[in-house]
């Protein structure tokens, strides 16, 4: 009889970690993914461990909140502020801002309110004459969802502060940065099962580099490894789709057919990052009634990057790893978080600090 496939099956797992010991290159390569999902599967589950040390696995700018620019922070704080009725996510509530976090507006009185989906949003502003702005962020696994209540002839009184981004240009930017020296990416799955495989195609035949996409339990991480490491060896680096039973080549073509219909691509900010062409979402003329960049006021709203001692920057450009931050752990903890990797559940820094912390976590 067939055993079932059992995503966390210890054998199965020792055949990959001796797969990709026999894969791995004698020099020291970098694979980089883009996703807090993966890094918590890999630090939860202690994968790390499992490869040997030359090969390092480091996250890239994958957790949205964190790569949220401080301008779109100190907006929303003001508009907060302001009297608006603030929705995000609730991770979002407690990056911070250049001076606050809009759990710091929220102390004071500002009426910020934490949601599940973009559609809670759209019911609060049915019960309310006041101003309520959702403060839109993510990647493309979320942007769909903005998408659609604009689509649904949303109230009024409900406008968005839409601070979207695409994966793929950041994927490409990073390998512009000193010091990154990517050898490999592993793609996140969940992004991908919206966009598909093709987005990637044009980073890999130009930069000549392996792409695995991964799914998110264990064996399949490190069967994304894997794959990565036999592109190296092989020096044959294409696209490949190591999760096919969530993602195909095309993608979901309805959720980017919402996209397009509501998004135009633009040049945004990347919070540790700086600006990266073609990397982010703004709303089409045709919604810009309901654009919360456009009915208020921004003058004066600058954003503030630099916190002093803070390596995120690093840490988002998988140039560093949160044991190297001298405050990881000390001045800086989930509960008292110094930047925003500190923050999120899908931050290096948070995930480190909730799995122990240590270089080879
Ligand atoms: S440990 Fe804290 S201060 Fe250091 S890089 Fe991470 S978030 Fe920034």
């Amino acid at each position: 009889m067939t055993r079932p496939f059992a995503f966390g099956d210890p054998e199965r797992a020792r055949a990959l970690a001796d797969a990709i010991l026999l894969l791995a290159p004698a020099q020291r390569v970098k694979i980089v993914h883009v996703c807090g999902t993966h890094e918590v599967t890999i630090a939860q589950h202690g994968l790390r461990r499992l490869l040997p040390e030359r090969v390092e696995i480091l996250e890239g700018p994958g957790c949205p909140v964190c790569v949220t620019p401080t301008r779109d922070i100190d907006l929303a704080v003001r508009l907060a502020e302001a009297g608006a009725i603030l929705c995000t996510f609730g991770d979002m509530t407690r990056v911070p801002g250049t001076r606050r976090t809009l759990e710091d507006a929220r102390s004071t009185g500002a009426d910020v309110r934490t949601v599940l989906s973009a559609s809670e949003a759209v019911a609060i502003s049915r019960k309310t004459d006041r101003d309520v702005v959702f403060f839109a962020v993510g990647f493309e696994t979320t942007a769909p969802m903005t998408a659609a209540i604009l689509l649904d002839r949303p109230p009024p009184n409900l406008s968005v502060l839409v601070s979207h981004k695409l994966i793929p240009p950041a994927m490409a930017a990073l390998l512009g940065l000193p010091g990154a020296e990517v050898s490999g990416y592993i793609a996140p799955g969940h992004v991908s099962t919206v966009i598909g495989t093709r987005p990637y195609e044009a980073l890999s035949s130009e930069h000549r580099m392996p792409v695995v996409v991964g799914g998110f339990e264990p064996l399949d991480v490190l069967y994304a490894i894997a794959l990565v490491l036999r592109q190296i060896r092989d020096r044959s680096p294409r696209v490949e789709n190591a999760y096919p039973r969530a993602v195909t080549e095309e993608g979901n073509r309805r959720a980017q057919a919402m996209m397009a219909e509501v998004f135009e691509v633009s040049d945004v900010a990347w919070r540790g990052i700086g600006t990266i062409p073609a990397s982010g979402l703004a709303l089409r003329e045709r919604f810009g009634a309901f654009d919360a960049r456009r009915r208020f006021p921004a003058e004066g709203v600058e954003g503030e990057e630099t916190i002093p001692g803070c390596r995120c920057s690093e840490v988002l450009t998988a140039r560093a790893v949160p044991a190297d931050c001298p405050l990881f752990a000390t001045r800086c903890t989930p509960l008292t978080p110094v930047g925003p990797c500190m923050v999120g559940g899908e931050g290096a820094c948070s995930i480190w600090f909730r799995y122990g912390g240590r270089p080879r976590l």
